[in-house]
């Protein structure tokens, strides 16, 4: 069975069509600038590598050109041939727990779910739009980032601000990234061959969050209310005193909007650096001795830290860490700091077998108290197994 799953953001289009016996991708690709002059198209198939500008208007100009080009580069003979879809969400608010078929009042609550991710929802529902206008015979099914931690306590999930505005606007913490998290969770259940375990699940891309784990249910995580709060992130502050915000907005004449603008794009890595919120630029910066890159590498990694052992503690110890995504897989400097500040738990790494990027590796000491493992994540295959299962039910 073929599953194609979809990634909508507000001017692109991220795909994989997966072949769901084999898990094996047998095409991916990008369509950038939708909607803006200059769009184009990249499709990765096989060894090749194709990039296209082409004209899109809207995400339904891009889904007929990903349809034309799987007939015309032969990746599949008919339309027929995708057996389901399966649509990122970002936001499922409180009402979604899993992934669901879609049907018209789904497609409708995600974009009422707007008001609390102006950014994505709005677009998502405009790529399952494009794809139900010319594939409407195909299943397709919506998987949400927050619906992983709908396992929160309300001890956990709630901010400490007057209960009304929770009941009344719906203020509280929900987390993101969960079908990443929900995709390590299984990996190292898989790998270790239990379901009982305690993790920690560090996910430390761009966007990063720290994620605890018990029985395979979310217990805690460090993202809120928006993906802006938790740990320090490429560009993002992570948690802040919110107080900043009145201080600044008059120190500096900017609106409230501006200032959150400030928080989400010019702050974190890139902030303290000055320089980028790329870690590998960083990482360069730390070796030529520039003392902001050296400040905002210890700042993250503090930061991180300081996640990692409030849910030790929370879980009542841990089973394993698991590092993943862009930095999590491959800086090998970064995973050495966090866990040698974690050295008085009784967490060592074997420096060694840290040496790597990328792969599925357990990193941790024969004489450390809890496993450390490099598990990449694959939120793309998440997606094609919800989606596949679901259909198949
Ligand atoms: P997102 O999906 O949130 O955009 P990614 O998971 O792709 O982010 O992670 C991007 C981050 O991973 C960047 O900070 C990048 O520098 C970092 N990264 C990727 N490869 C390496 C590497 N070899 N060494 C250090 N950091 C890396």
């Amino acid at each position: 069975m073929k599953i194609m799953s979809i990634n909508a953001g507000s001017s692109s289009l991220k795909f994989s069509l997966f072949e769901m016996d084999t898990k094996e991708v047998l095409v991916s690709g990008l369509f950038e600038r939708i909607g803006i002059e200059g769009s184009f198209y990249t499709i990765k198939y096989q060894d090749y590598k194709l990039k296209e500008e082409a004209p899109l208007n809207d995400h339904a100009d891009a889904v007929k050109i990903l349809l034309d080009k799987l007939i015309e580069l032969q990746i599949i003979s008919s339309l027929e041939e995708i057996d389901g879809i399966g649509h990122r969400i970002v936001h499922g608010g409180s009402e979604y727990t899993k992934s669901v078929m879609v049907t018209n009042k789904v497609a409708e609550d995600i974009l009422k779910l707007s008001d609390l991710a102006p950014l994505h929802n709005p677009a998502h529902y405009l790529g399952i739009k494009a794809f139900q206008e010319v594939l409407p015979k195909t299943p397709m099914v919506v998987v949400f980032d927050t619906a992983f931690h709908q396992t929160m306590d309300k001890e956990n999930y709630l901010y400490a601000v007057p209960y009304e505005w929770y009941e009344k606007y719906k203020v509280r913490k929900y987390g993101f990234h969960g079908t990443s998290h929900r995709y390590i969770t299984k990996k190292i259940s898989e790998e270790l061959g239990r379901d009982d375990l305690k993790i920690i699940s560090c996910h430390l891309g761009n966007g990063g969050s720290v994620t605890a784990i018990k029985d395979g249910k979310c217990v805690n995580t460090s993202m809120g209310f928006t993906p802006l709060a938790g740990i320090m992130m490429g560009t993002r502050t992570g948690d802040v005193d919110c107080s900043i915000v009145p201080y600044v907005m008059e120190k500096e004449g900017k609106s409230a909007g501006e200032i959150l603008s400030d928080f989400n794009k010019k702050s974190g890595l890139l902030g303290i650096s000055q320089l980028s919120s790329d870690s590998r630029d960083i990482e360069d910066g730390v070796k030529s001795g520039n003392e902001q890159c050296i400040l905002a590498q210890e700042m993250f990694v503090r930061s991180v830290v300081k996640y990692i052992a409030q849910y030790y503690v929370e879980l009542g110890g841990a089973d394993v860490i698991c590092f993943t995504a862009g930095i999590g897989e491959n800086s090998i400097d970064t995973r050495r700091m966090i866990v040698e500040k974690l050295s008085v738990l009784g967490i060592k790494l074997d420096l060694e077998a840290n040496n790597v990027r990328g792969k599925l590796t357990k990193i941790s000491a024969k004489d450390s108290s809890c496993l450390l493992y490099i598990v990449p994540t694959n939120e793309e295959l998440m997606i094609a197994l919800d989606t596949l299962e679901i259909i198949n039910r």
